[in-house]
């Protein structure tokens, strides 16, 4: 069943995400497509990566365990988006390769010491809550550069970029400020320090093209590949 809808729903996501990049004059290959697998089970994630997606998205540790323990961490480049509790921290770097959701200072130094514990190098990105909804995690955008550069000094870590959810809206005004906040903290937090990576992990099913219009290096998508997720 996957299977099948893949072969019909990778296409249309490829084909939304490389309008929108060429429309903003950017090379579609520079998109990555994080395939988000929550709520589906292993069959979902199986028949992504036999079509050729190599990016696997969830948003809870214990599910992404699972999903990690089943399949291998070799099997795909695994991502962590979802609301981190800094308990969970050292579990989210043991089975992921990029957490996208670090949301505070205190997260990012648990992450460090476990990286460290560990001996590897924890790779993450900043979530700031661009849209200013107080439902929406993510450091404050007015905290956030701050935030961001006080990360990229602790040991143990790589901020290879910034995350962001938009707003739940269709005002495409609305939608591209939010994104666009998030290219410009980026922008002004590499002039400080340019150790910090380029990645701007924004865009989900409904919000895509907006993201990719505004300089989106990772869009996270689940219900345009896989269909609603079940109850
Ligand atoms: C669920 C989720 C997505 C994917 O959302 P869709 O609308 O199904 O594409 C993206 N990012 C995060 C953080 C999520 O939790």
């Amino acid at each position: 069943m996957y299977r099948e809808r893949l072969s019909r729903t990778l296409p249309e996501v490829r084909d939304r995400v490389a309008r929108a990049a060429r429309e903003a004059g950017r090379d579609p290959a520079a998109v990555r497509i994080v395939a988000v697998t929550k709520g589906h089970p292993l069959e979902a994630l199986e028949a992504a990566l036999e079509a050729g997606l190599t990016d696997l998205g969830e948003n809870r540790v214990e599910e992404l365990e699972q999903k990690v323990g089943a399949l291998g961490m070799g099997a795909a480049t695994w991502h962590m988006i979802g609301h981190l509790q800094s308990r969970k921290a050292a579990r989210a770097v043991e089975s992921s390769h990029l957490i996208h959701s670090v949301d505070s200072v205190r997260l990012a130094q648990k992450i460090s010491r476990a990286a460290g514990e560990r001996g590897t190098v924890a790779h993450l990105l900043a979530q700031v809550n661009t849209s200013g909804e107080d439902a929406k995690s993510g450091l404050a955008a007015g905290e956030a550069l701050a935030a961001v550069l006080e990360m990229t000094e602790l040991p143990h870590l790589r901020v290879e970029g910034l995350m962001t959810m938009a707003p739940f809206v269709d005002d495409q005004a609305v939608l591209a400020r939010t994104f666009r906040v998030l290219r410009e903290t980026l922008a002004a937090a590499r002039a400080r320090n340019p150790a910090l990576g380029a990645e701007l992990s924004m865009g989900m099913t409904n919000d895509l093209e907006t993201a990719v219009r505004e300089g989106s290096t990772m869009v996270r998508i689940g219900t345009a590949l896989f269909g609603e997720r079940p109850a």
